[in-house]
């Protein structure tokens, strides 16, 4: 036998045994049937009168008006209830937290130097599961995550060891000279580093899209624009990013927030703009053709005030004049129509549970005037087309099972999205109904 035959025998054992060592599932099928009082069809935007959902396993294999009972199938009862399909947040940073009293870069940097990436990742866990609890069953993670702790704590849920949404990462985001780190001198400039890819150059953004994907990133995060420091990628390097994501069938989205900004990442091709803050009409009129969605990541006027009140600096004579510029860029892009996705970026201690703290950006798109339905379009199946699985974002066959149930008409009164009273993500039910 030479060696080569011997390699060749190894390799053949090896995949023998792993063969008989795959564990066997026992556990049978799993079939819930859900009764719904009112159920969000989130395509068309209307509320639907009563509906059953019959549940296989993670999927939802069928809705429909009073379908018999499965043989074996577990009844949910959610007639009292308004059923809508779990809620998506397209812009979060579940590694970071800040404390607003803090300089932001003094808060990066503790991150990264104090906290660390395990601890961070085990924080991280447990911001997760009150977005679970606040009926968010799904995020688009992007960045501020050390290197890759967004990786591990997708893989963390995933495989049940935690309970959390699902999770679509970016790993580190790529970034223009510095990072977020405003005012870091020259010599620390590895500390950007450590949070941030740095791109030097079309051929390194080709690079850093490639090493991201390889260590377990599922979509590119990008800064067109890295404010507060003020530098942009080239057009280069963002034409660079977007035809090798591209290829690895990854999607690009781009910080972006003043309109040169947002108007390179659109030119380059990017598939949603994070922010938005000071796009002009023409540019909205470009997203719109070339259709880029805008993650208008605002706070309402409650956390307006929590921010003030808890960053202990005075708040000015009028703060909700602040807010009016956001929404009136919000109302102009609804007007240009603009796909608009929900995504909170909560990364400030807002001193509640995260995951409630993130809702409140639905509250900041009904100030700026959205109705009630095209918000929870925003929450739900925008977010799922974004991400690009039809199984996201709406209750249908053949969709994952993620389901939430609230008290109340949202669409006559929008508060009633905070009061979730069921949740389930991919089959497995998180919050139970009161009995
Ligand atoms: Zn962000």
């Amino acid at each position: 036998m030479n060696l080569k035959q011997l390699a060749l025998l190894i390799c053949l054992f090896l995949f023998c045994s792993l063969v008989v060592v795959k564990p066997q599932t026992t556990t049978p099928p799993q079939t819930i049937l859900i009764r719904a009082g009112r159920m969000f069809d989130s395509e068309k935007g209307v509320l639907l009168p009563p509906r059953d959902i019959i549940i296989k396993n993670n999927l939802i294999e069928a809705v429909g008006e009073n379908l018999p009972v499965p043989a074996g199938a577990r009844l949910i009862d959610l007639t009292r209830f308004t059923v809508l399909p779990g809620l998506i947040d397209a812009h979060t940073h579940l590694l970071y937290l800040e404390d607003p009293s803090d300089n932001p870069t003094m808060g990066g940097i503790k991150a990264l130097t104090v906290e660390g990436t395990p601890l961070r990742a085990l924080r991280g866990a447990a911001r997760g599961r009150t977005f679970l609890m606040a009926g968010i069953t799904t995020v688009r993670d992007l960045g501020n995550s050390g290197r890759f702790g967004d990786v591990a704590l997708r893989k963390a849920i995933n495989e049940g060891s935690v309970d959390g949404p699902r999770m679509y990462v970016s790993g580190p985001g790529l970034s223009p000279e510095g990072g977020q780190f405003p005012g870091l001198q020259p010599g620390y400039k590895q500390l950007a580093e450590e949070e941030y890819r740095v791109i030097h150059g079309p051929d390194d953004a080709r690079q850093a899209v490639r090493e991201n994907v390889t260590y377990g990133a599922r979509l590119i995060k990008i800064y067109s624009n890295n404010t507060p420091n003020p530098g942009y990628l080239s057009m280069e390097e963002m034409k660079a990013i977007v035809d090798e994501a591209k290829l690895l069938k990854v999607k690009v989205a781009a910080h972006a927030t003043d309109d040169t900004a947002v108007r390179r990442a659109a030119e380059a091709g990017v598939d949603s703009i994070e922010h938005g803050y000071e796009v002009k009409d023409e540019t909205l009129a470009l997203m719109k053709t070339r259709g880029v969605a805008l993650v208008p990541t605002d706070l309402d006027e409650a956390s307006l005030m929590r921010y003030f009140e808890r960053s202990k600096s005075p708040a000015p004579p009028n703060p909700t004049s602040i807010l009016q510029p956001l929404r009136d860029r919000l109302r102009r892009a609804m007007a240009a129509g603009v796909t608009i996705v929900a995504g909170s970026d909560n990364y400030i201690d807002f001193g509640m549970p995260q995951g409630q703290a993130a809702k409140h950006v639905l509250f900041a798109y009904r100030e700026a005037g959205m109705k009630p339905a095209q918000i929870l379009q925003s929450a739900t199946i925008n977010g799922g087309r974004l991400i690009g699985d039809e199984r996201l974002g709406v209750i249908k066959a053949g969709a994952f099972a993620d389901i939430i149930a609230i008290e109340g008409d949202p669409l006559q009164d929008f508060n009633a999205i905070e009061k979730v009273k069921f949740v389930m993500k991919d089959g497995k039910v998180y919050v139970e109904v009161p009995r």
